[in-house]
């Protein structure tokens, strides 16, 4: 058996007779399963745990409202970076905030700007294990980017360049996917200059190398490029 697959243990599960209760409204748990699944930090280092999953039987479509930050996720479709900005301190956002959160302030309502879409990682992680959508990608960098002179950090992802590579500090530009929804995954950010890492010892780096061969080989072996 796949280390990544759901093992069975109980099976209550009412799946095939969901729409019965859905069509009713009638949200109540209905049946569960109980499984053995993966959990861990590395994609190799993954122990195998007892889990307890719940069904609910929903029949809709999930309507969600971004209310006064919908300016920005509009932006994101126009393939424009919407930041905003408290008009007493000048204390710019992004992601963006409705209200100035200076405690001097008192959550004076913020004003929508056009941001660049040059910014500087203020930090980061290698991420070697993930939700499962996101297996296939790794191992990936996620930072936070300090975007123009905003006073918050946008997390996202750092495309093109070696793990190896990325420091705090980089500088990075923002890009627009081709397909856009209005989500924060239709940007990512890639290198604005040659990287400059800070002076690593030898055995940093070979251990890095070590780490994320792990992680490639896992990858290769459970998800092969066609
Ligand atoms: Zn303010």
């Amino acid at each position: 058996m796949d280390e990544f697959e759901e093992k069975i243990i109980v099976d209550k599960s009412v799946l095939n007779e969901w729409k019965k209760w859905a069509r009713k409204g009638d949200m109540r748990v209905k049946g569960y399963k109980i499984v053995e699944a993966p959990r861990g930090d590395r994609v190799d280092r993954i122990s195998r745990e007892r889990f307890m999953i719940v069904e609910r039987p929903h029949a809709v479509v999930y309507q969600h409202s971004f209310g006064l930050l919908s300016r920005f996720y509009e932006g994101l479709i126009e393939g424009k970076l919407y930041g905003t900005r408290c008009p007493k301190c000048g204390l710019k956002y992004l992601p963006p905030r409705t209200h100035c959160w200076n405690p001097s302030c008192k959550l004076e309502e913020t004003e929508w700007i056009e941001m660049p879409t040059e910014g500087v990682i203020v930090t980061y992680t290698i991420m070697a294990f993930s939700a499962t959508p996101f297996l296939p990608e790794l191992p990936f960098v996620l930072a936070y980017v300090k975007v123009g002179d905003a006073a918050t950090a946008l997390p996202i992802q750092v495309k093109e360049i070696d793990p190896i590579d990325v420091h705090i500090g980089l500088k990075v530009k923002i890009k627009f996917k081709e397909e856009r929804v209005g989500d924060l995954m239709d940007i990512y950010a890639v290198p604005a200059e040659k990287p400059h890492p800070p002076p690593r010892s030898k055995e940093e780096i070979e251990w890095l190398k070590r780490e994320l061969k792990i992680v490639e080989e896992w990858v290769n072996k459970h998800f092969p490029k066609k």
